[in-house]
């Protein structure tokens, strides 16, 4: 996953390969709450594993349920409808449940737990306490729940305190025209209340109030529970995932239209044992997306994990993708996508059976040969951001001509198409649908700004669009750091890497190995074996891993730090076949989405077209003493004079050999960080490079 602060992406030609897609969150957090409100175990396989699912987890372990991690399945033990009474809320001291700004767990869980009975707070990020759930806690009072806002009217956090009595003869109105999650919230919880008798005074566990006495017919009685849907219901395929899954939990509901729903009395939820998650079709749209704008002739965009006979509403997506032009095939599982019309075709759509996915439409736009309509998406509203104000902004950036209505967006395609960094709004969907845009192959770059937002449904969403996606080489940035021996640039280049989220090559490390193998078969390091030794550093079975260093499997992270392995490197890198023979490597390591790379040649023999160069220096006395430092702190005895004296040899030795001598390339910034912290000169390499951005923000 990318924790930097922003992504940038350069400008992308085409994609072609097999995407495997993480789980549906809607179906996950489903699946989670119902096995947890089942008796006994429910092994769930391929369930998502991000942001919403832990807080999800979280809270279903707060509530007593058992949640075991085996393998890529997770267990759960059920609490059949009942609080383990030692975890639940007691009077006065409510049990605190924070769920960031999952929607998906906020809303079922506040009616899961105002049925349950105990005392609980439920809060989230700033965001999640902006979402209404008013028509939610409306329901829920008609039915006898007791629930308190804590700050706004109609806004979480909540307190929920133990139902009493609950009023379950009359039907139970909700509005369907705001979220739909408010009807799945219901839908879900209500099979709660469906053996209790219909007698006030009845707590929802179908047991009588602590002193009262049992309500006749006794607890089995039970009592159909009616649900009525107020206003036009939206995003009806969510319901559908939710009856779906009720289903495969043992619970029937029936349906009159889209307007009433009737839960059967005595319905109990009965686990199916195990249960797989499909692949999330809204993050299938991406991928669709790309087959349709950029898949390699003969080689179209594969995804598997979800197909044509998806249970959800988003898959649906892919009509609209084939009208706009894509050519998609399908199994069960899997889905085929090529580049068909192109331009792609405008569309005006009616999108509210499809308000995820109809961001990717959005996006795809701006690819259109004529202003594209997308209608009935008032619900984007009240998502993790207001999607219509925040999709209008971002599309204007990249140059669109954007019209932003209460319920519906008009957008133009640019006719010149600007670099933009794209703000991203705590909402993974903003930042998965913008990163289509660098297939715009106007040269136009796009930056996405805060790309672990993408945690929320697909954490590894840029590491899968970059593993399929391609660009020519001189399209990928490199950052060069050039510098004499222990100048620093080892520290500094993978800090810039790691705060750009960028590849790194740390080149020395290659002559170091290359020095060690060599001296490990017993060659000397001269002229006489030069070939010999340039043989071997082309096939150098060489992998870097988690900071370590393996040459034939064996881990020689410390053989090659030494100062005699420093010195050896110094020696081979001096041979201009040994040079030669590492280049194509060297070059192979840059990759999506960039390079930063450190050595003695970089901006000057292997990256020359390098975005940034930075010749890194400090005095030898400086140098010397950094050294001095490094070894005595592992425990290596050395003395200042006789390292300086050595680093001094070395730098004659790489400044004075006849190929790629040690020198500022001549575009390159130089760099004296003598009295500067690695911080300070980290911060002034990312000045540097913001320069030479093309983002006007
Ligand atoms: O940077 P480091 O000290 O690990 O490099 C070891 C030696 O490898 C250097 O002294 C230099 O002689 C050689 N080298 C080089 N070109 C590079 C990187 C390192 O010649 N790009």
């Amino acid at each position: 996953m990318f924790t930097t602060a922003f992504l940038d992406l350069p400008p992308l030609e085409e994609a072609a390969g097999t995407v495997t897609l993480p789980g549906s969150k809607s179906i996950s957090n489903r699946v989670l709450l119902l096995a947890a409100l089942s008796a006994g175990k429910t092994v769930v396989h391929d369930l998502l594993d991000s942001d919403d699912t832990r807080v999800m987890l979280d809270a279903l372990r707060a509530l007593g349920c058992s949640v075991v991690h085996r393998d890529a399945s997770i267990e759960i033990t059920g609490i059949q409808g009942h609080v383990i009474p030692a975890q639940a809320g007691t009077q006065g001291a409510a049990k605190r449940l924070f769920l960031g700004n999952a929607g998906t767990a906020m809303r079922p869980l506040t009616a899961a737990l105002a049925l349950l009975g105990g005392d609980f707070e439920l809060s989230g990020v700033a965001r999640m306490h902006e979402r209404p759930i008013g028509d939610l806690v409306d329901a829920l009072r008609q039915l006898g729940c007791r629930i308190d806002y804590l700050g706004t009217e109609g806004y979480p956090p909540l307190k929920i305190h133990p139902a009493t009595a609950l009023k379950l003869d009359a039907p139970i109105s909700v509005r369907g025209d705001v979220s739909s999650q408010f009807l799945t919230a219901l839908l879900m919880a209500l099979p709660l209340a469906s053996h209790s008798a219909p007698t006030p005074g009845t707590n929802v566990s179908g047991l009588p109030p602590e002193g009262a006495a049992p309500p006749r017919g006794g607890p089995s009685a039970g009592h159909d529970i009616v649900i009525e849907v107020v206003g036009d219901l939206i995003s009806k395929p969510y319901i559908e995932i939710t009856l779906k899954m009720l289903e495969r939990f043992g619970i029937a509901v029936r349906r009159d239209g889209w307007q009433r729903f009737t839960i059967p009395a005595g319905s109990r939820y009965v686990s199916p044992g195990e249960i797989h998650v499909e692949a999330d079709a809204s993050s299938a749209s991406y991928f669709i997306a790309l087959g349709a704008i950029a898949a390699r002739p003969g080689a179209p965009i594969r995804i598997e994990g979800v197909g044509a006979d998806s249970i959800q509403g988003d898959i649906r997506f892919v009509e609209a993708a084939q009208q706009m032009g894509a050519q998609v095939t399908s199994g069960p599982n899997w889905l085929e996508v090529t580049r068909g019309a192109w331009p792609l075709k405008a569309i005006d759509l009616d999108c509210n059976h499809i308000p995820d996915a109809a961001m990717t439409l959005a996006v795809m736009a701006l690819y259109g040969d004529g202003p594209s309509t997308l209608r009935n998406i008032a619900s984007w509203r009240v998502k993790e951001t207001d999607r219509l104000a925040a999709m209008a902004t971002e599309l204007r950036k990249l140059g669109a001509e954007v019209e932003e209505g209460a319920d519906f967006l008009r957008v133009t395609p640019p006719a010149d198409w600007h670099a933009a960094s794209i703000h991203t709004y705590d909402d993974h969907r903003v930042a998965m649908c913008f990163a289509l845009a660098a297939f715009n192959r106007r040269g136009a770059h796009v930056r996405i700004e805060d790309p672990k937002c993408v945690a929320k449904t697909f954490p590894d969403f840029f590491e899968v669009l970059f593993s399929v996606s391609r660009t020519d080489a001189p399209h990928i940035p490199v950052v060069c750091v050039d510098g004499p021996t222990a100048s620093g640039k080892g520290t500094l280049a993978s800090e810039v890497a790691h705060r750009l989220g960028y590849h790194y090559l740390d080149s020395g490390a290659l002559y170091r190995i290359t020095g060690l193998a060599a001296t490990r078969a017993g060659l000397a390091l001269d002229e006489a074996h030069e070939h010999t030794i340039a043989k071997m550093a082309e096939t150098l079975p060489i992998v870097f891993t988690g900071g370590r260093v393996l040459l034939a499997e064996a881990d020689v992270t410390d053989a090659i730090r030494t100062e005699e392995a420093g010195m050896n490197a110094s020696r081979v890198s001096a041979l201009p076949a040994v040079r030669t023979a590492l280049v194509a490597l060297q070059q192979g390591f840059r990759k999506l989405p960039g390079l930063v790379a450190d050595g003695r040649d970089m901006g000057t023999v292997i990256f020359p077209d390098a975005t940034l160069k930075v010749y890194l220096t400090a005095s030898a006395a400086q140098r010397a003493e950094r050294r001095y430092k490094q070894l005595i702190s592992k425990g290596i005895s050395a003395t200042l004079p006789g390292l300086r004296a050595d680093l001094e040899a070395r730098d004659a030795r790489d400044s004075n050999r006849t190929v790629a001598p040690l020198k500022p390339a001549q575009d390159a910034l130089l760099l004296d960080n003598s009295s500067q912290t690695v911080e300070e000169s980290v911060a002034q390499v990312l000045r540097w490079w913001e320069e030479k951005q093309p983002f006007s923000e």
